[in-house]
């Protein structure tokens, strides 16, 4: 979420959880339904997207959205198939990807994600870059099945790959690959309209395994495949392989001034993003500050 991520650069910055996070109104927030063809959905919630497809006797969703818009999601969707959600995937564990679960596994949806994502949700967790503490999840809301390294589901004519990528976004990141369509949900391992993309350290996430997870994506994907982002509009290939080799780039500069001596103000003083930040910082988004105290602290915790 594009407010998370203005707020998780502001602490970052602080150093330490400097202000509570704004209540947010989830009532005014409106749906929006773009068709991506071949029966695949994208569903923007000014925060987030999900996916949802259509087959012949129900509904897959991937991302249920915070708890406050599960009816909206069921209502977003019906409005374009009267048929049931039978499945639904987790891409990863922060809680405007989850929250909803419970109420779609009450009206029978089966829930699907990585083993770590039901670990963290079964648990609870506490998010540092957010100050956010997310109690455990109700039985009723976890994942009933779970997958380690890779599952594929197979959904009327649509082949959908579940690849797991270690220690990316978070520890329990799915790319969610629909073959026919030719789009690719990057759970959060590329960042929301063209910013910094942000790894959660606190959840096992980081810069290197953040790069492994695009790299996978470039090898999959061709020239016209849509790359799904944690929000915003779908990115192109060509905007997934230049925010890799930004990060490819912050990674080498980071380094060189962490084997130079370098502290963590000295490095983000020596602005090695700079020439950078004209493309990929844009109003609530991460700023160039953020994404090399991330970057440093990643590599300093040799990630
Ligand atoms: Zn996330």
């Amino acid at each position: 979420m594009k407010r998370l991520l203005a707020i998780a650069a502001l602490i970052a910055f602080c150093g330490s959880p400097c202000f509570a996070q704004p209540q947010i109104d989830y009532s005014k927030f409106e749906i929006k339904t773009t068709d991506l063809g071949h029966g695949l959905y994208l569903l923007n919630w000014q925060g987030g997207d999900s996916l949802f497809l259509v087959g012949d006797d129900g509904v897959l969703l991937v991302d249920t959205a915070v708890a406050q818009l599960g009816d909206k999601i069921k209502l977003a969707i019906a409005r374009v198939s009267p048929k049931p959600i039978k499945f639904v995937i987790n891409t990863h564990a922060h809680a405007d990807h989850f929250g909803a679960n419970e109420a779609m596994a009450k009206t029978g949806a089966l829930i699907i994600g990585h083993t770590l994502l039901r670990e963290r949700m079964a648990k609870g967790q506490y998010l540092a870059a957010f100050n956010q503490t997310i109690p455990p999840s109700p039985p009723a809301a976890l994942p009933v099945l779970t997958y380690t390294d890779t599952m594929t589901i197979h959904f009327g004519d649509e082949t959908v790959e579940l690849i797991h990528v270690p220690s990316a976004h978070m520890d329990n990141d799915t790319l969610v690959h629909f073959k026919r369509a030719n789009v690719i949900h990057a759970s959060g391992t590329i960042g929301g309209d063209g910013g910094y993309p942000f790894f959660d350290m606190s959840g096992g996430g980081s810069l290197a395994g953040t790069i492994v997870a695009e790299d996978k994506m470039l090898e999959l994907a061709d020239a016209n495949t849509k790359i799904i982002a944690d929000e915003g509009e779908p990115a192109s290939t060509k905007l997934l392989k230049a925010s890799r080799d930004a990060l490819v780039m912050i990674r080498s500069r980071v380094q060189k001034l962490i084997d130079e001596g370098k502290d963590e103000a000295q490095t983000i003083a020596a602005k090695p993003s700079k020439d950078l930040d004209a493309q990929w910082v844009h109003q609530g988004n991460m700023s160039g500050d953020a994404i090399t105290r991330m970057a440093f602290q990643s590599l300093k915790s040799s990630h």
